[in-house]
This record gives structure tokens, sequence and C-alpha cells, in this order.
């Protein structure tokens, strides 16, 4: 698609207002791209309508080319119709919050249920899970083994005690137990029938949860978005987690969903680990239906964010490869002020669609780990992060409060940024000297 829009945007090249010609010109291929990432062909037809209104007459930005303000328009258009902004999990006033996931059979939901507890312990919280699928053959025994990997409590009463009693059971056994949320695992069916939607209902009145959650499987395209209109009628849905979203998926889904239901997505599944899922970022999945890197928004972002000064010192020091890791604390502040790293570098063509890009994946909590830990090196370490070898890795560790395998990561981590930095500096080099953009 990237490849096709650039030829489209290269004929709008040279014009100081955006005309009406241009714009369908462009949007005939965004028209394309969004069908072909299997977004619903009505939210398509909005969309597109509603990008043409901002962009016709629109003046040109005077730093941007005609094509890259056709972009930005859509790329924001499309973070906007996913829901602007991140969405929270709402906790309830007097603990145990209830999370109850639902969903079609083999959608995620009971990996995701020990995948959701797993994000929000990190967050603080206490998480119980709660075996209430009583159909499925060996489900209770599928989540006990999960909550036995991440040594957290899964409650359960068998499969001939009904959904609704069991979820009652586990919020008294919550209390009792200090556990202060509680995450329901309930059963699917192939399709979706009066008999689920029904039993489902009644656990919603026995516990009333503070959020359901519906997971859909990505990679059944536009049946995940109706299905997710289905239960949004049945049980008012607070909340869309979007799963194996690893896989090919273009995430056409996503953009579907919230149009389509007005619910949001809340988390987004990356992987079978129990690790893999992650908060939903709009700007994020815009950037991946585009599936193309914006050079612009990165030059914007970071002209806007970054000290002048700091960026040229950072510059020398990157191209001969002295970036040590006081550099790397003082980058992570600045990058915090531009937005997750891996969404910076996604903006780079060719950078957007690397696999590695994921294991860059900074949480924003996971920033103040990094500065414990660089805080406990000596200056001579900060210096020389490569003959940071085993003794010292222990000692940084206990000096820091984490893990070896903590410090193990950020070493990881700035390794790759290293090279990253050196990649984003090249490509500046080479806007500069007029290869790219113009
Ligand atoms: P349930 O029937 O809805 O409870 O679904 P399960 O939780 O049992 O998951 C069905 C399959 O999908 C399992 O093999 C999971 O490992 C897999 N799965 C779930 N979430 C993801 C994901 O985000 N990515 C990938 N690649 N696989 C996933
Ligand atoms: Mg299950």
């Amino acid at each position: 698609l990237a490849e096709r829009l650039q030829e489209t945007f290269k004929k709008l090249k040279g014009k100081g207002r955006l005309t009406e010609e241009d714009v369908d010109q462009a949007l005939k291929e965004v028209r394309r791209a969004l069908i072909g990432a299997d977004v619903n062909f009505l939210v398509v037809k909005d969309f597109i309508a509603k990008v043409k209104e901002r962009a016709i007459g629109s003046d040109v930005l005077q730093s941007l080319t005609p094509a890259q303000q056709v972009i930005k328009i859509v790329h924001d258009e499309l973070a906007e119709l996913m829901g602007g902004s991140n969405s929270k999990i709402e906790l309830a006033p007097a603990p145990p919050t209830v999370i109850m996931m639902v969903g079609l059979h083999g959608a995620g939901k009971t990996t995701t249920t020990a995948k959701l507890a797993n994000l929000l312990r990190r967050q603080g919280r206490r998480p119980m899970l709660v075996a209430a699928d009583i159909y499925r053959p060996a489900a209770i025994k599928q989540l006990q083994v999960l909550g036995g990997q991440l040594n957290m409590p899964v409650f359960s009463m068998g499969d001939s005690v009904a959904p609704p009693d069991i979820a009652r059971a586990a919020v008294d056994k919550a209390k009792r137990d200090g556990n202060d949320l509680i995450i329901i695992d309930t059963a699917g069916r192939l399709h979706i029938d009066e008999e689920l939607m029904a039993e489902l209902r009644r656990v919603v009145d026995a516990v009333h949860p503070n959020e359901i959650l519906l997971v859909v499987d990505s990679m059944t395209g536009q049946d995940a978005v109706n299905v997710a209109k289905t239960f949004n009628e049945m049980l008012s849905l607070t909340g869309v987690v979007l799963t194996k979203l690893d896989g090919d998926t273009r995430g056409g889904a996503a953009l579907s969903v919230k149009a389509v239901t007005g619910c949001p997505i809340k988390f987004i599944g990356m992987g079978e680990k129990l690790d893999a899922l992650e908060q939903f970022h709009p700007e994020r999945m815009a950037d991946r239906i585009l599936g193309m890197g914006d050079v612009m928004t990165l030059i914007e972002k970071a002209q806007a964010n970054f000290d002048a000064e700091q960026v040229e010192k950072l510059n020398k020091r990157i191209r001969s490869m002295e970036f040590t890791l006081d550099d790397f604390v003082q980058q992570i502040n600045q990058v915090k002020k531009m937005g997750p790293l891996d969404q910076i570098l996604g903006m780079i063509p060719g950078l957007g669609n690397m696999k590695k890009l994921k294991d860059l994946d900074f949480d924003e909590k996971e920033l103040v780990f990094v500065e414990a830990i660089i805080s406990s090196m000596t200056p001579w370490e900060r210096q020389n992060p490569q003959e940071i070898k085993g003794n010292r890795r222990k000692r940084i560790a206990r000096g820091s409060g984490t893990s070896v395998q903590d410090v193990n990561r950020l070493l990881k981590q700035f390794d790759q940024t290293r090279k990253m930095m050196r990649q984003v500096m090249d490509m500046e080099k080479n806007i500069k000297k007029g290869k790219v953009g113009k």
C-alpha cells in the first residue's frame, strides 16, 4: 500500500492548496487499502467522506508536501476513529473489581484472562482467576495451568455448579483472601446463540461486573465486527480485547469494531505468551493499518520536543558511537515527551514492519526501573556498557531492587536503541540531502 500511496502522492507535489481532484485521487488508494485491511465497507465510506471534508481546501502546511498533508489527515482521522486516547480498566470503588471475559470459542478468552491478570498485577493489583467455563472439556484445567505458571490463585468449583453461582462464590472468596480483582473466564460457543447469552446475562446479574470485555479474534476480520455488535447489544460491553494481532492481520477489524459498536478496544493480544498483551494505542494501530512509515510525523515530533542543542550533541555522539547509558537516560526522558519509542521508530520507513521493534517495547512505568538500574551503575560502567558482565549485573540488580533479567533486558534495549538511533540519524542526514520527503 505504502508504495501505491506514495505513487499517487507524487502527483500531488508542488501544490499550495489541496483541490478536490487531488484529494479524490489519493483517497481512492486509501479506500482500497482500508477495504483490503478488512475494514467494514460502511465504515470506510464514512471515513473517506470525513477525510475529504477536512482535506479539501486546507492549506498545505509550509513544512509538508501535499502528500504528507493527506497522509497526516488520514492518520489523525484513523486514530480518532479508533478512540482517540487509551482506555483504562474501570476499578470498583469497593474491591474486588470484577472483570468478566466473554466471546466465542477459540477467540482467546482463557489465555487473555491469564494475560490480563498478569498485566494488572504488574500495575499493583492482586488478581484471582475464576474458572466459569464449565462446558468445554479441560477448560478449568487450562486456566489452572496458566494460573500456576503465573503463581496466581485460580478459583473453581468443578463443572457441576452453574456459572452465576461460581461467580458469586468467587467474589466472596476474593473478599476473604484479600484479592482486589477477579477475572472470570466464561464459556464460548462456536456461534452466538440465545442460550449462551442468557447464561452470560445471569452471571452479569449475579455479580454486576465492572468490566465486561469481549475477546475477539482479529483474524476473523469482518466476522469479529458482527460478533462484537451482537454481544454488545445483548450484554452492554465495556470494552473489547482484540487477539492474535501478531499474525498477518492488518488490524482493520480494530477500526470497524470501534466504529460499529462504539465500544473502545482496551487491549490487544500480540502472541501466545502470558506477557503478550498490550494496552491498545489507536495511533499505533493507525500506523499499522496504513502500513507505512511516516517520516513527516517523525520529524515533526522530533522537532517539537527535542531540545535542538541536545539533539546536536547527541548526533555527534551517536555518529561517533559514544552514545552511553548516561545519554540513554537523557534520551529516555526526551522520548517520554515524544511518545512511545516503538511508535517513533515505527514512523521510519522500512523499520515500521520490523518484528524487532516489539522487543523495544518501553512501558512508561518501566522507565522508572530503567533509571534505577542505570543509577546503580558506576560512572565507568555507564561509559562501558559492553563490559557489564555477570557479577556486575548481579550487583546492579541488587542495588536497584530489580532482577538480573531486568538488567539484561535493559542492556539489550540499550544496545538495540543504539543501533536504531544510528539508523535514525542516517535517515535525517538523507532528508537534509533531499533524498527523502521532498
Ligand atoms: P478461548 O476458547 O476463547 O478460551 O480461547 P483460548 O484462550 O483457549 O485460546 C485459543 C488459542 O488461541 C490458544 O491456542 C491460544 O494460545 C491462542 N491465542 C490466544 N490469544 C492469542 C494471541 O494474541 N496471539 C496468538 N498468536 N495466539 C493467541
Ligand atoms: Mg476458554
